[in-house]
């Protein structure tokens, strides 16, 4: 067994030791045995969270009313959640009331996919009811049980479907992709902020093409927030070279596409945080500029590398480009700017204050902006003396 299950390991063992059972699920047990990076290993076991406490010494609830506690030990944290069942559903939503079982098959039985209801021992031998293996084997994305009931109990899995088709490459089982169809519209029911979390994936997907072609054909699409939304957006996004692309440029994509009049809007409906919406919508400014003219070198040092390499890839992408070699072009561009942002300029305000009688004000950041724009252009070099010099010299203070 290798990392990250070994570090969990005494989790598991101590459980048992203290009579229960427990297994590794879920998603790491899925990208094991598919031979993929593991980020998050989850631990089911029939030790409930009152039982689990009595074991571990260091606990944190986090879900507790869902079963989940984390367990810390050497000071790395895990998930365990507790054998259950989800009965009742409400509103084609996650139950609200979950209901503790002592057994294991009971709870790989409520899980989503076929491929995500696998369990792995301390031992590596699996536990796999409902022919899991054979599901990864054939590249198969198929719900545990009759697909109409599964999706209409939690809608979410409309939208993990479609994910792990953009992240793994697998192809929808025939009934799990009709009834995807069939159930479309009770995506309607769930909370942004979930489908936020299944969207983000999706757009990081390397088979994203397929994903936009299945949210497409399915009509799922039209229940997503904005943006995506749109037939207009669905229809361009698929015409693009993206399988490449990141979440980032996929958003920028989208915002370019849907060509709406407050792109703050549009992604504030999709709750995504703050910092990612004005980044973008900042983004969205230089590719507008992007498609007027190159590059200039205050656009580039204003830009920052980062959301110049951003917009420089959407704009590739929409005009069919050499994505590599462009962005290879931008990356030496920067790095042949004399500055690369504000806090490498030789001078500040209070340099300028110092050298004129004039009060503070907005000449200030206008001088300022004179001043990086000749730094970038050569015209003078990023000392104090030199730049205290050529302002003299040219009369500007
Ligand atoms: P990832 O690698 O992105 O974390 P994952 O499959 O581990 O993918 P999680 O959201 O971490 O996804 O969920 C862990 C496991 O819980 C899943 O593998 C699945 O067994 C179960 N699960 C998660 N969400 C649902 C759901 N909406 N309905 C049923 N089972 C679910
Ligand atoms: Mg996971």
């Amino acid at each position: 067994m290798k990392e990250p299950f070994l570090s969990a390991l005494p989790i598991i063992e101590d459980i048992q030791n203290a009579g229960f059972e427990a297994y590794f699920v879920g998603g790491s047990v899925r990208d094991h045995l598919l031979g993929k990076e593991i980020h998050d290993v989850d631990i089911a076991t029939s030790a409930t969270p009152a039982e689990l406490k009595g074991i571990f010494s260091k606990t944190v609830d986090v879900g507790i009313e869902h079963g989940t506690i984390i367990v810390i030990i050497q000071g790395q944290g895990f998930e365990v959640t507790t054998y259950r069942t989800e009965a009742e559903y409400k509103d084609y939503r996650r139950p609200e009331t979950v209901a503790f079982v002592r057994n294991l098959t009971e709870d790989l039985k409520r899980r989503d996919f076929t491929m995500n209801a696998i369990a792995m021992d301390n031992n590596g031998e699996l536990v796999d009811p409902f022919e899991g293996q054979k599901a990864l084997k054939e590249q198969l994305i198929e719900t545990v049980g009759s697909a109409d009931e599964r999706f209409q109990e939690d809608a979410l899995r409309l939208m993990r479907a479609v994910r792990f088709v953009s992240q793994l490459g697998f192809r929808l089982e025939h009934q799990t992709e009709r009834a995807i169809a069939t159930h479309a519209c009770l995506l309607k029911h769930i909370a942004v902020e979930r489908v936020m979390v299944e969207m983000v994936k999706l757009l990081d997907g390397p088979n994203k093409s397929e994903a936009f072609n299945i949210l497409f054909t399915s009509g799922l699409y039209k229940y997503l927030p904005s943006l995506f939304n749109e037939k207009k957006v669905i229809d361009a996004t698929m015409k693009y070279q993206i399988s490449s692309l990141n979440e980032d440029d996929m958003w920028l994509l989208a915002l370019y596409l849907a060509d709406a009049d407050d792109h703050a809007e549009e992604l504030k409906s999709w709750k995504l945080p703050s910092k990612k919406i004005k980044s973008l919508v900042r983004a969205i400014g230089f590719l507008n500029r992007r498609h007027l003219h190159e590059w200039t070198s205050f656009e580039l040092f204003s830009a920052g590398r980062e959301t110049a390499v951003l917009v420089e890839t959407v704009y590739q992408t929409i005009q069919h480009g050499s994505l590599m070699e462009s962005v290879t072009l931008i990356n030496n561009r920067f790095d042949q700017l004399p500055i690369k942002s504000r806090q490498e300029l030789a001078v500040t305000g209070n340099d300028l204050l110092s050298w004129s009688d004039v009060t503070a004000g907005p000449w200030m950041k206008e001088l300022l902006e004179k001043i990086i724009q000749a730094v970038l252009d050569n015209d003078v070099s990023n000392d104090k003396e030199e730049i205290r010099r050529w302002v003299k010299v040219c009369g500007l203070l």
